[in-house]
């Protein structure tokens, strides 16, 4: 009796044994790839075992299988090549997701016949007499035609439908109907200091132009998408940037965001369907009164508050109206910005600054150094974002303040320009992520879409790697041009490290998040001029899937 009851205790002891084991044991396991891990060493692994959403081990394909249970999901990766998710450091993505189903999109398009074919296309699908807008994300280098769309090709395309076309924050052609619809009959009642465009003959384009005061107030005259399409259209997006690799953004806010801008997002977080981890940084809209803005809308925001998923950042990108695009800021303006960062250093806030010009930056940097003497800036993590043209002075007092640089891709739509505005050697340096690496400044890689260029990080990877606009000019020399390891550094661990997290997320390493995307082509040995086509296969947020496309579908 007694030895059967032992016997009985033994065999519930082995039960339960075996139980934890496979508790422990993966819940997914990733075999034969090319896993790159972007760990220091760069290394490149077979094999990945995750649970929990965390990663748990890397190695070959044979050691991970050893760690298989019963309830193991394997997946065979066919040899393909796995990176971090990737992390856009300065992107205006819930802005962005607002309006993604309910706007036109020209990202990627090359010819300016399938662009109107794409407003063609929504006319047709859309609501009867349903505003079609184009917000932004193109270029007319980017079209084989290589010019903007005229009015008559829009109204053809779409005689029924008010049409906005939107290029950067400098000019939007609207059709007839849209001009009237917005009533803007004349230019006295054109926001921001707008103009009517004329051609070289003098005659009305149907185009306005001005300042970005006033392609910001013409966009704030649109018709918005309800709150159900905007909702469906943050979750869109994500999944279109999940299709791309990103599993992650940093989001500056922007022009045209007010608190009502962020529900949408809120309402996915909490019904916990958000596919991209999302840092935030609050802005103003340069009222004149941004203190105030700043502190009311941050006054029940501490640092860091939110979850993995979702989490507040901070300041930025727009402080203060005086400090931004403004190359000759008087004491005023510098005083008020002085300020508001002093406060922010106070209470322990993260702030994340628009910057253009190199020539102009030393008189932020000096209010940052001022800052500095009084609160250490350092473990804050504040940035400068642009900054295209930076130069290793500049870049050696953001290294001394810990400072760090999101770089986008402008030069990529903007090359031309602003080589005959800078001269050739100073476009060839430009932007100078080498030279910010040896001096040591935390660099992060980005798109600043989608008003002012496309979202797709692979477009980005390749313009870091070549240089080259998309008109095809090669504008960036060797000396400040990454290689392939190093550019996609700058698109995860060190993007990581703006959101604060280059310790759970950014690389593929034991104990991080499990954020990682299964290329559709091996992102080391592509063709450079093929890295732009690259997509995920597979992309997954903290081990579960949330894109897939054959064969993983
Ligand atoms: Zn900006």
């Amino acid at each position: 009796m007694t030895r059967r009851i032992v016997a009985g205790v033994f065999v519930l002891l082995v039960l339960a044994g075996a139980t934890l084991a496979s508790a422990q044991s993966p819940d997914t396991i990733l075999v034969n790839g090319k896993i790159l891990t972007v760990d220091t060493q760069s290394s490149v692994r077979g094999a990945v075992a995750i649970r929990d959403g965390r990663i748990t081990a890397l190695g070959t394909s044979a050691e991970m299988r050893k760690l298989a249970g019963p309830r193991s999901r394997l997946i065979d990766l066919g040899g393909r090549t796995v990176i971090p998710g990737l992390i856009d450091s300065h992107l205006h993505a819930i802005r962005a997701a607002l309006s993604f189903t309910t706007e036109v999109n020209w990202i990627g398009v090359r010819t300016l016949e399938e662009a109107l074919g794409r407003v063609k296309d929504a006319a047709r699908t859309m609501k009867p007499g349903a505003w079609l807008i184009v917000a932004g994300g193109w270029n007319p280098q980017q079209f084989k035609e290589n010019r903007r769309p005229t009015q008559a090709e829009l109204v053809a395309v779409a005689p029924e439908n008010p049409v906005y076309i939107q290029l950067g924050y400098a000019w939007a052609m609207l059709t007839p109907l849209a001009h009237r619809a917005l009533g803007l009959g004349s230019e006295a009642a054109l926001p921001g200091g707008g103009r009517f465009e004329r051609d070289a003959a003098g005659n009305l384009t149907g185009a306005i132009t001005g300042p970005q005061p006033a392609i910001v107030g013409l966009f704030d005259k649109l018709p918005r998408p309800t709150f159900d399409e905007q909702v469906q259209g943050t979750k869109a997006f994500f999944r279109e940037l999940n299709r791309l690799g990103i599993t992650g953004v940093i989001d500056p806010s922007g022009n045209n965001m007010t608190g009502e801008s962020y529900q949408a997002l809120f309402q996915v977080w909490r019904e916990k369907a958000l596919t991209v981890r999302v840092a935030y940084s609050l802005g103003t809209q340069g009222s004149g009164k941004e203190f105030d803005e700043i502190k009311a809308t941050t006054a029940l925001l501490p640092m860091g508050l939110g979850d993995d998923m979702l989490r507040f950042n901070g300041i930025g990108e727009r402080i203060t109206g005086g400090m931004y695009n403004n190359d000759k800021p008087g004491q005023t303006d510098t005083e008020d910005y002085y300020r508001i960062a002093l406060w922010a250093a106070e209470r322990g806030l993260t702030l994340t600054q628009h910057w253009n010009r190199d020539s102009s930056v030393g008189s932020l940097l000096t209010i940052l150094e001022r800052v500095n003497q009084r609160v250490p800036i350092a473990p804050l993590r504040w940035s400068i974002a642009h900054l295209n043209d930076a130069s290793e002075q500049t870049l050696r007092r953001m290294k001394a303040l810990g400072v760090g640089w999101t770089v986008q891709d402008a030069m990529y739509f903007g090359g031309e320009a602003f080589r005959e505005s800078v001269g050739e050697a100073s476009a060839q340096r430009t932007p100078p992520v080498v030279t910010a690496k040896k001096i040591g400044v935390a660099v992060g890689a980005g798109t600043d879409a989608h008003r002012v260029a496309s979202y797709n990080p692979f477009t980005a990877l390749q313009w870091f790697l070549d240089g080259k606009t998309v008109g095809g000019l090669a504008l960036r020399g060797p000396e400040e041009t990454p290689d392939r390891a190093e550019a996609l550094r700058l698109y995860t661990i060190g993007s990581a490290w703006f959101a604060h997290d280059n310790d759970v997320r950014g690389s593929l390493e034991v104990g991080k998040l499990a954020d990682l995307a299964v290329l559709s082509q091996d992102y080391m040995t592509a063709p450079v001029d093929r890295i732009g086509a690259t997509e995920s296969l597979l992309t997954m947020v903290g081990g579960k899937i949330v894109y897939a496309a054959p064969p993983f579908k």
